[in-house]
């Protein structure tokens, strides 16, 4: 479902930070990306979703070839890949329900059918009970697991996430890891990037290291491999 051929991304600055990624990711796998800080994770994913464009190189993502997708067709990409952030990235003034409804691509849908799909992410999430509350009045676990049902909602092929652990505490990381995995069980891939060795060691996947813009390593049910 995603193919890297030769992909170089050189900032305007000047930085490589992706220096010939070569991969092959097929539909329904679980994918850790780990490395250094600054080794190109980010720079790795964002052009998978088309918030960076390579500077050479061809990436196939759901059948798409984004080095020849015009700006206005982004979205129709977005459609299929769901993104989570460490931050969150929720808007603020909208309650939880807003949030994931905003994000619902609404074609012809009937307001009746908008809302079972939002309460359905909602209860698959468990925040059924705090629809009406703002962001602000959430846990960081619990934002969350709303940004989580925001990036399902439109049933995506692809879940992104960059470091969704990041701003968690380790029981509140664990639970969000069994979301990711039910997520993924139901045929959906999932590509994490993550600093998280207990994670990666304990809940075993392929796992690409990348250092320096490079991938260093592509193992199936691979270890962190790194000092926390
Ligand atoms: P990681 O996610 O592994 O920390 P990144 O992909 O964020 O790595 O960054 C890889 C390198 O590219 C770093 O040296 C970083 O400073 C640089 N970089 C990232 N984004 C930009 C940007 N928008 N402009 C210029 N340099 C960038």
């Amino acid at each position: 479902m995603i193919e890297m051929q030769d992909v170089i991304k050189k900032y305007s600055n000047g930085i490589v930070a992706a220096n010939g990624l070569n991969i092959r990711i097929n539909q329904g796998e679980f994918i850790y990306v780990v490395g250094p800080s600054g080794a190109g994770k980010s720079t790795f994913i964002k052009m998978m979703y088309r918030e960076e464009k390579p500077t050479s190189g061809k990436i196939i993502v759901n059948g798409i070839d984004l080095t020849k997708l015009k700006n206005r067709q982004v979205p129709y990409l977005r459609r299929n890949i769901g993104v989570v952030f460490q931050d969150f990235r929720l808007l603020p003034t909208l309650t939880v329900f807003e949030n994931v409804a905003f994000a619902l691509e609404v074609i012809e849908q009937r307001p009746k059918d908008i809302r079972k799909r939002v309460m359905d992410v909602l209860s698959m999430v468990g925040l059924k009970h705090k629809v009406r509350m703002l962001p602000t009045e959430l846990s960081g676990g619990e934002q969350q697991r709303v940004s989580i049902a925001r990036s399902i909602v439109n049933n995506p092929k692809l879940v992104i996430a960059d470091e969704p652990t990041g701003n968690l505490d380790p029981d509140t990381s664990w639970e969000i890891m069994s979301l990711l995995k039910e997520i993924n069980m139901k045929g959906t891939t999932i590509i994490m990037a993550t600093h998280n060795k207990e994670i990666v060691n304990t809940i075993k996947h392929r796992v690409v290291a990348i250092e320096s813009g490079r991938i260093v390593r592509d193992e199936q049910r691979g270890e962190y491999g790194y000092e926390s």
